[in-house]
């Protein structure tokens, strides 16, 4: 299955909670606060089957991170075969694509808007451009907007943005020159996303 292209508002309705999938809209005029209830005729009937809520949580966890079915189960595959705790490690993988990485530093409002400016070109990683989103970002590495792209209308307002903007403790943040050093990999409790992700590896167990 592909990305998702539709209405991302029905997305969260479809949830039953906030996603953050727009941006500014989502703290200014979220439409989940005008209408939380479930996409379709019938919403919500039944309550969910185990394998439904561990359904849903997968779905979340795709959601947030705007990723496809096959890129999910990419990272899937590769947090098994890693050392550590599967869920955990499968969260970290997420974090770390460069579309994300670009989000959390500030130079971009959600992460739709971060992928395309990954997928435009406007970013750099250790001084290269890197126009591929699901890029996975390594300690060590600087990310940057990059510097003939912030001439651009899109990057106005974006030093005044970053002044009131708080990065992850797991990066450092040089608003003035927009880019931001991965100090290390971030922890499961420094990843605000409200999924749980043993339902995720329950689900992918069977
Ligand atoms: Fe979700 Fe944001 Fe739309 Fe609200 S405005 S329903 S949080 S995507």
């Amino acid at each position: 299955m592909s990305r998702y292209t539709g209405p991302v508002c029905r997305l969260c309705r479809r949830e039953g909670q906030k996603l953050y999938l727009k941006g500014e809209k989502c703290f200014t005029k979220c439409t989940f606060e005008k209408r939380s209830s479930p996409p379709g005729m019938h919403g919500r009937l039944r309550r969910p089957s185990e394998y439904g809520l561990q359904l849903r949580e997968k779905q979340k966890a795709k959601r947030f991170y705007g990723v496809s079915e096959k890129q999910f189960r990419e990272y899937f595959r590769k947090a098994i075969k890693a050392r550590g705790v599967t869920g955990e490690t499968l969260m970290q993988l997420l974090e770390r694509r460069l579309d994300n990485v670009v989000y959390r530093a500030g130079f971009a409002r959600s992460r739709a808007e971060a992928r395309q400016i990954v997928n435009h070109g406007h970013v750099s990683v250790d001084g290269r451009k890197v126009d591929i989103p699901s890029f996975l970002v390594e300690p060590g590495q600087e990310i940057a907007v990059r510097p003939r792209s912030l001439r651009m209308e899109r990057f106005k307002g974006l030093a005044e943005y970053l002044e009131d903007h708080t990065a992850p403790a797991w990066m450092a943040l040089d608003p003035h020159n927009f880019k931001c050093t991965i100090l290390r990999l971030p922890e499961r409790d420094e990843v605000d996303v409200p999924v749980d992700e043993r339902l995720i590896v329950e689900l992918y167990s069977k």
